[in-house]
C-alpha cells in the first residue's frame, strides 16, 4: 500500500517550512495597516506580496474540477511542480524514477538536475501504448515516481486507462499523470479518481488550452498528504499576483477557453486530413492534443526546408520510435493554411 512515510525524503520530513509574513497573518482587511513584510507602502498594483497559498485562485479551480482546495498545489509552470516532486520524494544519488519514451523531455532533465537515476520504458511501436510489464520490471525499492503523460507528447494520444490503473494498483510510489493536453480530447481527467488512488497525482497547465504559457501556471492535484509535503517546500511566493488574478478571470470566463479549444480541435482535424495528401508525408498519427505527429520521408530535410520558408515546427527524429517524425503545433486557420501551402510546394 501507498504510505507517504515510505517515500518522503528524511530531510524534508524533518525540516520546518519557511513562514512568510503573509502566512502568519492571512486576514485581508482594508482597515489594517500592514507593516509586517517590508513591502513598499505606497500604492501600486503590485506593491504587496502575492497570496502564498493562492486561496482565491484555488477556490475557482476547486469549483471547476470538483477537487478540494487542499488537494491542489500551483507552480510557476508545470515544470516547477515537477521539480518539487523530485525534491520532496527522491534522495539524490540513491533513488530512481521511471518515465516512458518517447515523452516530454523535462522529466529526464529534472531527474538529471536532482541526481536521480531516470529509467526509460519504451512505448510499444506504432500505437505508442504503455508496456506495463516492462515498467513494473524496472521498479525496485528505490523507485519513487513513475511519469506518464496522457495525451502523450510528442505522440499526441491518450495512454490506455486500464494500463494506468494497473500501475496505480501495483506500484507503491507516486504515479504522475501529466495531462497538459487533456482539454483537447474528450476523456475526463484522472483527477476524478483521486479518492480511489492515494498514490495518484495529476498535472495540468494553463499553458496550452488556456493560452497562458507566458504567465506560467501549472496545477498539481493529489491527495492532501502529498500536497502538504509539496506546500512545505515550495518557494513561498511562487505564483505572482498578476498570474493569480488573470488566471481566475480566464477560468471563470468559460466561453472564451471553450471556443479556443473547439476551434483548435476543428483545425487539428482539418490539418490532419490535409496532411495525409502531402506527397512526402507517410503517416499522420491520430491526435487528442493540439499538435500532430507525422512521419515523413526525411525529417531533417523537411524540417530545414520549412525553416527556410519561415515556418518552425519540431523535428522529433532523434526521439525513440520517432524516426523521421515531425511534430506540428496546430496554429490559426491562416497559419495552418500557409503551412499546407508551403508543404505542398516542397520537392
Ligand atoms: C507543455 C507541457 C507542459 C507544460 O509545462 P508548463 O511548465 O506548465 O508550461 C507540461 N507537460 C507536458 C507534457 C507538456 O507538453
Amino acid at each position: 500500500m501507498f504510505n507517504i512515510n515510505n517515500i518522503i525524503r528524511p530531510n524534508v520530513k524533518a525540516m520546518k517550512a519557511y513562514s512568510s509574513a503573509r502566512d502568519e497573518f492571512q486576514e485581508i482587511n482594508d482597515d489594517y495597516i500592514f507593516l509586517d513584510a517590508n513591502e513598499n507602502p505606497f500604492p501600486s498594483p503590485y506593491n504587496r506580496y502575492p497570496d502564498p497559498q493562492q486561496r482565491a485562485l484555488k477556490q475557482v479551480l476547486s469549483d471547476k474540477h470538483g477537487v478540494g482546495k487542499k488537494q491542489i498545489i500551483l507552480g510557476n509552470g508545470s515544470d516547477e511542480v515537477l521539480d518539487l516532486l523530485f525534491r520532496a520524494f527522491c534522495n539524490p544519488e540513491i533513488d530512481n524514477v521511471i518515465g516512458i519514451s518517447p515523452s516530454y523531455g523535462m522529466y529526464q532533465v529534472l531527474a538529471n538536475l536532482n541526481a536521480i537515476e531516470y529509467r526509460k520504458s519504451l512505448l510499444q511501436p506504432e500505437e505508442f501504448s504503455l508496456n506495463v510489464n516492462d515498467i513494473l520490471s524496472k521498479v525496485d525499492e528505490q523507485t519513487k515516481l513513475i511519469f506518464l503523460c496522457s495525451p502523450n507528447n510528442p505522440t499526441g494520444q491518450y495512454l490506455d486507462d486500464n494500463d494506468i490503473e494497473k500501475l496505480l494498483n501495483l506500484f507503491h510510489g507516486l504515479v504522475v499523470v501529466d495531462e497538459a493536453y487533456i482539454d483537447f480530447g474528450n476523456k475526463p481527467s484522472w483527477n476524478k479518481k483521486l479518492s480511489s488512488y492515494p498514490n495518484l497525482v495529476v498535472l495540468q497547465t494553463l499553458s496550452k488550452a488556456y493560452g497562458m504559457a507566458g504567465l506560467r501556471l501549472g496545477i498539481l492535484f493529489g491527495n492532501e498528504e502529498v500536497i502538504s509535503v509539496l506546500n512545505k517546500i515550495k518557494p513561498p511566493y511562487n505564483i505572482n499576483q498578476y498570474t493569480q488574478d488573470f488566471a481566475q478571470k480566464c477560468l471563470i470566463d468559460k466561453t472564451y477557453s471553450e471556443s479556443l479549444i473547439n476551434l483548435l480541435s476543428k483545425e487539428r482535424e482539418l490539418l490532419s486530413k490535409s496532411l495525409i495528401h502531402v506527397n512526402f508525408v507517410e503517416k499522420v498519427f491520430p491526435s487528442d492534443s493540439n499538435f500532430i505527429l507525422i512521419k515523413v520521408d526525411n525529417a531533417n530535410k523537411r524540417y530545414q526546408q520549412l525553416v527556410e520558408k519561415g515556418i518552425i515546427i519540431r523535428n522529433r527524429t532523434n526521439d525513440d520510435l520517432c524516426e523521421d517524425c515531425l511534430r506540428i503545433t496546430v496554429g490559426t486557420e491562416e497559419e495552418n493554411r500557409k503551412l499546407l501551402k508551403v508543404f505542398k510546394g516542397l520537392s
